[in-house]
C-alpha cells in the first residue's frame, strides 16, 4: 500500500491525521524502524551488485537497521525497476538504477512500464564508472585498431555479450558497434557478473563493461582490455589506453550507479537515505574500495537528489537520439 494510502487508511480508522502517533513511522527520525529492501535488478557479483553492496554495509550502520540486497534480474534491470517503481514509498524499497535502467532504456523500451523522471524520487548518486571495451583472452586482435578491423571482417561470425536490452553493457557495446558498422550476434545474460564469467572461459568474444567488473579478471590476465572509453586513462590500469589514444575518440561514454525511491516517498526519508549515502562514500574502507575498483567517488555537490534528477534527465536527452541512430 502506498505511503498516501497508509496515511488515509490510518485516519479512517480514527487516527487524527496531524498527531504524532499517526505519523511516527514515516518521521524522518523515526525512519527507518525495520529492514530496508535495497533491489539490485542484475545478477549477484556483478558491477551493479558490487557497488551496492559496498555502501550498503556502511549504510546499514549510520541508519541503524539491515539493509537486505535482493537480486531481481530480467529485461536489462527494467523489470525489477519497474516493480519497485509500484513499491510502497515508505522508504523500506530502494534501487540501486544506472546509467540503463533511469536513462538508456527510455528510447529502447516504447513500453517501459515506468518514467525514470516521474516514477521516482531520485536519492543518491553513488559513482561513475568508466566502461572498458573487453576480450576474451584469445580473441585475435590484439589491440583496439586490430578489433576494429578483425570486427569488421567477421561481424558475422563474433557475438558480444551484455546484460540486456538496455543495460550499461548492451548500449555502450551498441554505440561501439554503430560506429564500426559491425552487426554482432548479441549474448544476454542477467547481469556482467554472469557474462564476465563467460568471457573468462571463452564463450563469449567481446564486452563492454564497468570498470569494477574488470579489475580482477584483467589482472589475473583472463580477459583482455582494448581501451577505456574515457577522457583519461585509469589509475587502476594505467596500461589500457583511452579511446582517444587508440583511435576511437568518438566513443566517450561513463556510466554511474545511483539510487532511486518510489515516487513520493516523503522528503525527510529520501534526505535521511541520501545522507547515509554520502556518510558511506565519506568512509575510508568504502571510499578505498570503491577506488581499488576504479570506480569514481562523486562530490558533495553531486550527490544530492537535486542533482541527481539533473543527471537523470541530461543522460535520457543525450542517449536518446544516439540510440535511435545505433539501434536501427
Ligand atoms: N551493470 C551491468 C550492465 O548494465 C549489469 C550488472 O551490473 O550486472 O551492463
Amino acid at each position: 500500500m502506498s505511503f498516501l494510502r497508509r496515511v488515509l487508511a490510518a485516519s479512517a480508522a480514527g487516527c487524527v491525521v496531524l498527531s504524532a502517533a499517526c505519523f511516527v513511522p514515516v518521521q524522518a527520525q523515526d525512519y527507518p524502524t525495520r529492514a530496508i529492501t535495497m533491489v539490485v535488478p542484475f545478477a549477484a557479483g556483478g558491477p551493479t551488485d558490487v557497488i551496492a553492496r559496498t555502501v550498503a554495509g556502511r549504510m546499514s550502520r549510520t541508519l541503524g537497521q539491515p539493509i537486505v540486497i535482493e537480486n531481481a534480474v530480467g529485461a536489462g534491470g527494467t523489470t525489477a525497476t519497474a516493480r519497485v517503481a509500484r513499491a510502497p514509498n515508505d522508504g523500506y524499497t530502494v534501487i540501486v538504477g544506472h546509467m540503463g535502467t533511469h536513462a538508456a532504456a527510455v528510447p529502447l523500451y516504447p513500453n517501459l512500464a515506468y518514467h525514470p523522471e516521474h516514477d521516482f524520487e531520485p536519492v543518491a548518486l553513488i559513482a561513475t564508472v568508466p566502461i572498458l571495451i573487453l576480450a576474451r583472452k584469445d580473441f585475435p586482435p590484439r589491440t583496439l585498431a586490430e578489433f576494429i578491423d578483425y570486427a569488421r571482417a567477421n561481424t558475422d561470425q563474433i557475438n558480444m555479450a551484455h546484460a540486456g536490452v538496455g543495460s550499461v553493457s548492451h548500449v555502450t557495446c551498441l554505440l561501439l558497434n554503430s560506429f564500426l558498422s559491425i552487426n554482432p550476434t548479441g549474448v544476454p545474460f542477467s547481469g556482467t557478473g554472469p557474462a564476465m564469467k563467460a568471457l573468462e572461459s571463452g564463450k563469449v568474444d567481446y564486452m563492454c563493461d564497468q570498470i569494477v567488473n574488470a579489475v580482477p579478471p584483467i589482472a589475473a590476465g583472463n580477459v583482455k582490455a582494448y581501451a577505456v572509453a574515457s577522457r583519461a586513462r585509469s589509475p587502476v590500469l594505467p596500461d589500457v589506453p583511452t579511446t582517444r589514444e587508440a583511435g576511437l575518440p568518438a566513443l566517450k561514454i561513463q556510466a554511474w550507479n545511483a539510487i532511486f525511491a518510489p515516487k513520493d516517498t516523503p522528503a525527510p526519508i529520501v534526505a535521511r537515505l541520501n545522507e547515509a549515502v554520502s556518510s558511506a562514500l565519506d568512509d575510508r574502507d568504502v571510499r578505498a574500495e570503491l577506488l581499488r575498483l576504479g570506480s569514481l567517488i562523486p562530490g558533495p555537490a553531486e550527490r544530492g537528489p537535486k542533482a541527481l534528477a539533473g543527471l537523470v534527465k541530461s543522460e535520457i536527452a543525450r542517449w536518446t537520439p544516439l540510440l535511435q541512430t545505433a539501434a536501427k
